[in-house]
């Protein structure tokens, strides 16, 4: 950090902190990764100083001739990348793209469709502290209680009872691919935009790892910062027809100048995605997924759903009698970072939770195998149920971190420069 280091030592201390973090625990949330250092290059650059509101070639500021470029490139490469008829890459996250979605096809008022967020749903799918449940009339849909997958059933009878303007494929804590020409036909039964929300997933559809929901849908909003391993950011892809209505919604409706270093930083991300390399990366983050879900019910940690075809796995703890929260917490203890998360008919509180997610990206990124996350599922399950009031539970907890640091030894995230 050499200049940052003499300017804001404080600072500096803090991003090598993290950086150090990152490097000496297991890194399991299942929304996060490791972007390479094209992408945090193009992150640090000096496109970050300039201002372009408006699109490329229609801009409201001078000077755009390059930033015009980086954005270019981002949609062309996007496009391609995902059979795409048209793309804005501007929005600032993952809940900013969503917002511009609500805003391109619907009025405050209308009915969304949309998966319940203690099933899986995110905030911004309708619920009560989110502007999407406070401005739109949101039906939730469900999964099914005994197969805890979403219930296409029940999707159907509320969408012909609601005729709702839009339908939200999509969710954050959800490990089994969709039926996406399901939700097509439903949608044209009742007449609702199709909208797949693929923040968590659509790196897996750039790497072919599971089936594109872009064919089905009428609009994809996704995130560029999770299994895409690209910066933090939005994007939102969409059929032509509707081109104009997003481009407007998201400049000048939502957001003011776009981030043009995240721009270019999309730009790496998407042209990193479009090589064999990262396909072969996306097959091994499904498989890591499942060799983890396989590992962990082995060990008495039932998986919802049975399994996994995805990044990341939810994992039911209430045979265990340990909480979400204290899992959570257990883990950090042994440099395992991974998030309390709701289960289905979750009997707790969502700030208690019957649940962890797990997800696989980052450590594939850095690696890992299919025998690695079986170790790593040998180690949650054993700090799930240490507890670090009692001496044997502190013990098995340091013991537990240090098979952690032969793992990440072995194969370090951002390898330590030699020489
Ligand atoms: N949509 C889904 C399904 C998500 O899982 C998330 C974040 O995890 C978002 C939207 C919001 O993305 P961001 O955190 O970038 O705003």
């Amino acid at each position: 950090f050499g200049e940052l280091a003499t300017a804001d030592p404080e600072i500096a201390a803090v991003a090598l902190a993290e950086l150090e973090r990152q490097r000496v625990g297991l890194q399991l949330i299942a929304s996060e990764n490791f972007t390479s250092p094209s992408v945090l290059a193009a992150l640090g650059s000096t496109l970050s100083n300039k201002y372009a509101e408006g699109y490329p070639g229609r801009r409201y500021y001078g000077g755009c001739e390059y930033v015009d470029v980086a954005e270019n490139l981002a949609i062309d490469r996007a496009k391609a990348l995902f059979g795409a008829e048209h793309v804005n890459v501007q929005p600032h996250s993952g809940a900013t793209a969503n917002l511009a979605v609500y805003a391109a096809f619907a009025k405050p008022g209308d009915t969304v469709l949309a998966m319940s967020l203690p099933h899986g749903g995110h905030l911004t799918h309708g619920s009560r502290v989110s502007f999407s449940g406070q401005w739109f009339t949101t039906v939730p849909y469900h999964v099914d209680s005994a197969t805890e997958l979403i219930d296409y059933d029940e999707v159907r009878t509320l969408a012909l009872a609601h005729k709702p303007k839009i339908i939200i494929a999509g969710a954050t804590a959800y490990s089994r691919t969709i039926d996406f020409a399901a939700f097509r036909s439903i949608a044209d039964e009742v007449g609702a935009i199709l909208w797949v929300d693929a923040a968590h997933f659509i790196g897996l559809v750039a790497g072919r790892a599971i089936p594109s929901c872009v064919p089905y849908a009428d609009v994809v909003s996704a995130t560029t910062h999770k299994v895409l391993r690209g910066p933090r950011g939005g994007m939102i892809l969409c059929r032509s027809e509707h081109a104009s209505a997003v481009d407007r919604a998201v400049f000048p409706f939502i957001q003011g100048g776009p981030m043009m270093h995240a721009i270019a930083a999309k730009a790496v991300a998407f042209k990193e995605a479009s090589t064999p390399e990262y396909r072969w990366y996306a097959q091994e983050v499904v498989a890591n997924a499942s060799a983890l879900a396989q590992s962990l019910e082995a060990r008495g940690l039932r998986t919802v759903s049975g399994g996994t075809d995805t990044h990341l796995a939810l994992l039911d703890l209430r045979a265990s009698d340990v909480t979400g929260v204290d899992a959570e917490r257990r883990c950090g203890l042994a440099s395992i970072t991974l998030n309390k998360n709701a289960i289905p008919f979750d009997p707790q509180s969502p700030a208690v939770t019957s649940g962890i997610r797990v997800g696989s990206a980052a450590v594939t990124t850095q690696g890992f195998n299919t025998s690695d996350m079986s170790i790593v599922g040998e180690l949650i399950a054993r700090a799930v149920v240490a507890d670090p009031a009692t001496t044997s539970g502190e013990a098995e907890l340091a013991s537990v971190a240090d098979g952690v640091r032969e793992l990440v030894r072995a194969k370090p995230a951002y390898p330590r420069r030699t020489g």
